[in-house]
């Protein structure tokens, strides 16, 4: 198969073109070839593969261009990148290689080889195909492991031996779930047995490169293809154990509960089509994480799972810390939405007052849109009846939130009352009350004792203050 005319961005000659009066051999191969044969738009990154030295070359491209500025060389990678920021577009070159792997380390030894070679050490039969650039073949598809037949097929394949490959760099079997996700593929029945058997080696991996992985697993449209595949081969109880734990139904007098894994995996994707926030998916994806350690069994109540959102916030910092994710603003993001995901739920009564609806409101601040999408899409009941009844109810709870918010503004809460005018009211040094005072206000506005105005606010001070036995010293 010839794909010159598929390849028509001009830096495919130049490259061509100095590849030829330098008297080396350069192939294009990896994602942007695949990508290419499935008319996907990719990530404006291609990648080289010449006979010889890739940095060389490399070098003698930058300067050809004139682009020798935004030349950046990793002499540990063997590999030299050239940037061009005008056309958002980023060349990667290597030189063609053999490499052989130790046990205890996903580094492999490098030496020289061949095209054949550094095919052979590539990841998936997928991302294997290469373009030949050389002029006795210019366009060339070079596909030694049938690749094009796998995208046909929609198959991720490794080259050669999978237990060896997925040994040798145990990254691949999150790469391998990954791409199964992202492109809707399946990982061949011999590839997802390695897996697998293999999964006890992704220990060796770093937890950012993992946590990379899965962040793009995240991404996608339906990220619960790849949870289902991590789960399936084991990779889950190691990397994300308190997912994990969410399998399983149990049993007692006749009684179940839902398998909340599999619930949870459909809640990601529901999210996933009415938001691109990754926080908010990983809200969804943490959201139940408290419920194995809160279930309890009672002949009356049959199964419960109480406080288990707060349970689960909990847990979420340790979480965030072994996989190395932020522990900032996103994490306690993602705290707030775990924390709060049942309370919408309970406002979703006829006669549900006007102090709940504010108190949310205010608990959740401007995240409460993010917040209303985690419980719409925490229904995953197959009775459409009743998922239809759910989703009214929240309609409702959304209106409830509005006219609340119309009348009070409590999202973004200023106390009317500072602190400051407190200590001036009842001539105070810094003591205890003038924290109660405040929190006392703070509470009557919330829940209705009285409106979210100055006047009455100070009114509520002096009278409170009183209470505690306070002066008030009018001006
Ligand atoms: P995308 O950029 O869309 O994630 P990609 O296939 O381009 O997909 P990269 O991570 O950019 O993936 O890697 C480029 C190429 O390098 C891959 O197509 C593959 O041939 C090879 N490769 C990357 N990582 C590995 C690995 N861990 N083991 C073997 N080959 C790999
Ligand atoms: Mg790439």
């Amino acid at each position: 198969m010839n794909l010159a005319d598929k390849i028509s961005d001009p830096i495919f000659k130049k490259v061509a073109e100095i590849a030829q009066s330098e008297q080396v051999e350069t192939f294009v191969i990896g994602g942007f070839v695949r990508d290419l044969l499935l008319d996907r738009i990719h990530k404006k990154d291609i990648d080289f593969v010449v006979l010889g030295d890739g940095i060389a070359f490399a070098k003698t491209v930058a300067d050809k261009l004139n682009k020798k500025k935004y030349l950046s060389v990793f002499k540990n990678f063997g590999t030299a990148m050239i940037r061009l920021n005008d056309q958002d577009l980023e060349l990667e070159f290597v030189g063609a290689r053999k490499e052989s792997y130790r046990r205890d380390s996903r580094k492999p030894i490098v030496e020289n080889g061949s095209l054949q070679d550094d095919q052979n050490r590539r990841d998936f039969t997928i991302n294997a195909m290469s373009i030949s650039l050389n002029s006795t073949n210019y366009g060339e598809l070079i596909d030694p492991f049938n690749g094009l037949d796998d995208l046909e097929n929609k198959v991720i394949r490794t080259p050669l031996e999978p237990d060896q490959t997925y040994s040798d760099d145990p990254l691949r079997m999150m790469r391998a779930i990954r791409f199964a996700t992202q492109l809707n593929f399946k990982i061949s029945q011999e590839s997802f047995e390695a897996i697998s058997r293999n999964k006890d080696r992704i220990r060796i991996i770093s937890a950012e490169r993992i946590t990379a992985e899965l962040n793009q697993i995240m991404k996608c449209p339906k990220p619960s293809i790849g949870f289902d595949l991590l789960y399936r081969s084991g990779l889950l109880e190691i990397i994300l154990p308190e997912i994990h734990a969410l399998q399983g139904v149990e049993e007692v007098d006749g009684q179940t509960h839902k398998d909340n894994f599999y619930h949870t995996i459909e809640v990601v994707d529901n999210i996933s089509r009415t938001t691109d926030n990754l926080w908010s998916r990983w809200a969804a994806l943490l959201h139940d994480i408290g419920k194995p350690k809160s279930k309890r069994f009672d002949k009356n109540s049959g199964w419960t799972f109480h406080g288990h959102e707060f349970l689960g916030s909990k847990m979420i910092p340790r979480i965030f810390k072994r996989l190395k994710l932020p522990m900032n603003d996103k994490m306690r993001y993602v705290q707030k939405l775990v924390k709060l995901s049942s309370r919408p739920a309970g406002l979703a009564k006829e006669n549900v007052t006007d102090s709940a609806v504010r108190r949310l409101v205010h608990d959740a601040g401007n995240d409460i849109e993010e917040l209303m999408l985690l419980v719409e899409a925490d229904i995953t009941s197959k009775n459409k009846k009743l998922v239809k009844k759910y989703l009214n109810n929240f309609k409702l709870v959304r209106e409830k939130l509005i006219e609340i918010e119309e009348k009070d503004q409590v999202r973004n809460f200023q106390p009317p009352v500072s602190g400051i005018e407190i200590i001036e009211a009842f001539d105070l040094k810094p003591c205890k009350e003038i924290g109660i005072i405040k929190h006392a206000i703070k509470e009557a506005i919330l829940e209705g004792t009285i409106p979210n105005e100055r006047e009455a606010a100070q009114q509520f001070m002096i009278e409170k203050g009183k209470e505690l036995g306070l002066t008030y010293r009018s001006k």
